[in-house]
């Protein structure tokens, strides 16, 4: 073997020690709230949960701008979308004013990243647009003038015209996920089935569904008012050259301490901001069979005192940790 030439072995390692050498600046995340359907939704409680799942990866820097409430004057509400990477939304209104619409919309089409959080999806029930960003989304207004069901049938994504009023939900319990897309950035390395937390598992969303992959369902039981179908709870659209992530999941801290909630969105706003994902995956991620939450997250709910899994899960209805197995059933709560 030839000796190494030191002079140009230490360029080498020079040229090798610059190429790594940009420790890749922060990605800028824009957390959104200020306003939800109702009480039953503590966007307040929320976003710092958010800010801290992002900022502990060390990849983002996490800015929060809060909304006007409705009916409140909008007029000095102009974020600077461009200056993000990415806007991670904790945020479900009725709309918007035009001019704030059209900003925002650019953000996206220019290239902007969107995180769907939960009842984000929920928001703006009549803005077009932002219904092409999510794919499919519920409540405020929407039914089948808004798009399609949208469900996994036979190991294939499906469109149902069945007219009907959007978005539904059950007792919040855990389920599993079933991953769609196993190549996908955001799920490479995770497991193929995996237990969530306790949680509302919305189904009957509806939507335009355009440029859409869904990456996993989560099986929607008719005994849990369910709708019979694998509805999808992780995906992802394009929107002229933004990218968005969507996830379904994240009722209240409860279910934002999950880890497997807490991955797939670590990972899913670093892919809508970058199309890239450089995460590993954590021993401590769910399986098939058993949740896996953070106490230190789930502690950030001032209720916890009172047990992770008060819920409205029946007796015996499963999840791990310092529950409350004896907790009596409840009925169907009206929130979303
Ligand atoms: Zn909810």
């Amino acid at each position: 073997m030839k000796k190494l030439n030191p002079v140009l072995l230490g360029a080498a390692m020079l040229a090798l020690s610059t190429l790594s050498a940009p420790a890749a600046s922060p990605i800028k995340v824009m957390i959104l709230d200020g306003e939800s359907g109702g009480a039953y939704h503590k966007w307040q409680l929320i976003t710092p949960v958010l800010k801290k799942e992002l900022e502990e990866t060390g990849l983002f820097t996490v800015d929060v701008a809060t909304a006007p409430k409705a009916g409140e004057d909008f007029s000095n509400f102009k974020p600077d979308f461009s200056k993000y990477q990415v806007v991670v939304s904790n945020y479900d209104a009725a709309n918007w004013p035009d001019d704030l619409k059209a900003s925002f919309e650019q953000y996206m089409k220019n290239g902007g990243g969107l995180v769907s959080v939960h009842a984000a999806d929920n928001s703006f029930g009549q803005w077009t647009e932002y219904n092409k960003m999510i794919g499919i989304g519920g409540w405020r207004g929407r039914e089948e003038k808004s798009g399609a069901l949208w469900y996994f049938k036979d190991g294939k994504l499906v469109s149902d015209d069945t007219p009907g009023r959007a978005g539904k939900h059950g007792r919040r319990i855990p389920y599993q996920l079933t991953t769609r897309d196993a190549n996908h950035p955001i799920m490479k390395g995770l497991p193929s089935q995996w237990m969530h937390q306790g949680d509302e598992l919305y189904n009957s969303l509806r939507g335009p569904g355009e440029h859409m992959t869904v990456l996993a369902t989560a099986f929607s039981d008719p005994a849990n008012a369910g709708s019979g179908h694998d509805e999808p709870m992780l995906l992802v659209t394009s929107y002229g050259k933004g990218r968005v992530f969507h996830t379904a999941m994240g009722h209240d801290v409860n279910a934002l301490a999950c880890v497997g909630f807490i991955v797939t969105l670590q990972r899913g706003a670093e892919w809508a901001a970058t199309g890239k994902v450089t995460q590993k995956v954590p021993a401590s991620f769910p399986n098939a069979n058993t949740v896996s939450y953070r106490t230190d997250i789930a502690a950030m709910d001032p209720l916890y005192k009172n047990g992770l899994n008060g819920l409205d899960s029946q007796p015996g209805a499963g999840g791990r940790g310092p529950g409350r197995p004896g907790a009596p059933p409840v009925p169907p709560p009206p929130a979303k």
